[in-house]
């Protein structure tokens, strides 16, 4: 009975791993058409100054629209993509999109908008990455000031001198970093003071339980204090509450972002909020 029972536990084991590493190649397979089938869009998240509660800018994050599964999001297919390194052109992709995107926005009249575009580990990593994304900016006519781009901790951490003098090199033209889902990597202060970013993500998980956790609330305020005494700018993510809000204000911090103010929408609903916002006469 045990040599049986054990047999069935193996097949079944065997059934569904077999089974997913079939749905895997597949969707690498599919993901390696996407991008020429023009399958990837760009959603864009409103981001609040949490002084004027204006939008001044947008983060562009990826959507795969399936031609079976609809919308997929890019927890799903990131990684694959990481790992194939379909990364590489599919981020180009999205830089150039994104750019195109914030220069049609200048174009209208929206000339302090800035767009936050996230970068991968292998997309970083990759030897023409600076040069990609100057050859972007040219393309595009982009004010290279009004572009962040984002990394982790753990991809700037990686290889610490290669990414100060990659993000040193595009800063240099004015472009601007981000160090995303902070607070949840390795934040040695050591490096920190390092790295020429400009400015600091709070992590989702602490504003998740900020208002009951005393906590959250003195790490929030500690993220805080040290940006301000780095001369870094700080931006909540997953901000969804009024009472979330209203602690980051009191908390001096500078911007906010999240369901609260806005999901990740196309860009035709981004730009409605765009239009809602101006005062000038030139754009009706
Ligand atoms: P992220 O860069 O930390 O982006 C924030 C994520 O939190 C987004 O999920 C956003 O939709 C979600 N979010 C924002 N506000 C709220 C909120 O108030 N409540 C909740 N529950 N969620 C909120 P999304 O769009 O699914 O993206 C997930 C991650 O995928 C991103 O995390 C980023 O690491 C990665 N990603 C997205 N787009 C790209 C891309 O174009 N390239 C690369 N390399 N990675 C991307
Ligand atoms: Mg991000
Ligand atoms: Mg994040
Ligand atoms: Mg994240």
């Amino acid at each position: 009975v045990a040599k049986a029972n054990g047999k069935n536990t193996y097949t079944y084991f065997d059934f569904s791993f077999n089974q997913k590493l079939t749905e895997k190649i597949e969707t690498q397979s599919e993901l390696r058409k996407a991008l020429e089938r023009n399958e990837f869009i760009l959603f864009y998240q409103a981001q609040m100054d949490l002084v004027t509660k204006k939008v001044v800018g947008f983060e562009a994050l990826i959507r795969w629209n399936h031609p079976s599964k609809g919308l997929v999001n890019p927890d799903e297919f990131i990684y694959l993509a990481e790992e194939t390194g379909l990364i590489v052109p599919i981020g180009k992709w999205v830089l150039h999109t994104a750019c195109k995107q914030l220069k049609a926005w200048e174009d209208a009249g929206y000339k302090d908008i800035t767009m936050a575009v996230n970068l991968s580990t292998r997309q970083f990593k990759d030897k023409d990455f600076v040069k990609q994304v100057f050859d972007v900016i040219e393309e595009t006519g982009v004010n290279p000031k009004k572009l962040e781009l984002e990394i982790t901790e753990s991809i700037a951490l990686d290889d610490l001198d290669y990414t100060i003098s990659t993000i040193q090199e595009l800063k240099n033209v004015g472009v601007h970093f981000s160090l995303d889902d902070f607070g949840t990597g390795y934040s040695s202060m050591n490096y920190l003071k390092r790295l020429p970013v400009s400015n600091l993500k709070i992590d989702k998980s602490f504003l998740d339980t900020v208002m009951e956790d005393q906590c959250d609330q003195k790490i929030i305020q500690t993220i805080i204090t040290l940006a301000r005494n780095l001369d870094l700018f700080v931006i909540a993510e997953g901000v969804e509450r009024s009472d979330q809000e209203l602690f980051l204000q009191e908390a001096d911090c500078d911007k906010a972002q999240g369901f609260l103010y806005s999901k990740p929408v196309p860009k035709e609903i981004a730009e409605q909020f765009l239009k809602k916002l101006d005062n000038s006469p030139n754009i009706q």
